[in-house]
C-alpha cells in the first residue's frame, strides 16, 4: 500500500566573521558566514528535519547532536546524504522539496539554480522537483538587521538567516 507523508523543517545560524557562508551545499561570496558546530547550513538542516519529520525519525539534534566532536565542522551535504540513504534503504522516495530562505543580504538569486542543482542530486529528484525561494525579512527581527547601511551596530551580534522547508515523501508506490 502507497504511503505518501508530508515533513516540514525550520532553521536559523547567526552571521560571523570567518567562516565561509555555504547554504544548499553551495558556497556563497560573502563576508560573514554561519555559525554553528557543523558548516552551519541552515537550509540542509531544515532539509533533513523535514525528511525525519516525515518519516516519524525524530529530528536532527537527536540524530547528530552538536555536542558530538565527530560532526564539528561537518559537511551538512554528507548528513543529509546519511539520512536519505536511510529513508531509500527503506523504500522512501522524494515527491517534491519546498524550501525558503530568509536573509537580508547576501542576494541569493544568483545561486539558486546551484543550490536547487545540489540538493536534487543528494536526493535523487531532479531540479523541477526542489524549489528554494528567497525571501527578506523586510528588516523585521533579528533576521532582518544584516545591512550595515541601515542597522549598523547589530549586524555581527544579531543577525543572520533562517531557512524553512517542506518535504512530500512517497513509500510503496
Ligand atoms: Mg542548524
Amino acid at each position: 500500500m502507497a504511503t505518501t507523508r508530508i515533513g516540514l523543517g525550520f532553521d536559523s545560524h547567526r552571521f560571523v566573521k570567518g567562516r565561509p557562508l555555504v547554504l544548499g551545499g553551495v558556497k556563497i561570496p560573502f563576508e560573514f558566514g554561519l555559525d554553528g558546530h557543523s558548516d552551519a547550513d541552515a537550509l540542509v538542516h531544515a532539509i533533513i528535519d523535514a525528511l525525519l519529520g516525515a518519516t516519524g525519525r525524530g529530528n536532527i539534534g537527536e540524530r547528530f547532536p552538536d555536542t558530538d566532536p565527530a560532526y564539528a565542522g561537518a559537511d551538512s551535504c554528507a548528513l543529509l546524504g546519511e539520512v536519505w540513504r536511510e529513508l531509500t534503504a527503506d523504500g522512501w522516495q522524494v515527491v517534491n522539496l519546498d524550501c525558503v530562505v530568509i536573509a537580508e543580504s547576501p542576494r541569493l538569486g544568483p545561486h539558486l539554480a546551484a543550490m536547487r542543482g545540489r540538493l536534487a542530486e543528494l536526493l535523487g529528484v531532479t531540479p523541477a522537483e526542489v524549489s528554494v525561494k528567497p525571501k527578506t525579512a523586510e528588516g523585521l527581527g533579528p533576521i532582518g538587521p544584516s545591512r550595515p547601511d541601515r542597522w549598523p551596530d547589530t549586524r555581527e551580534r544579531e543577525s543572520g538567516l533562517a531557512a524553512m522547508a517542506v518535504v512530500l515523501m512517497n513509500k510503496g508506490a
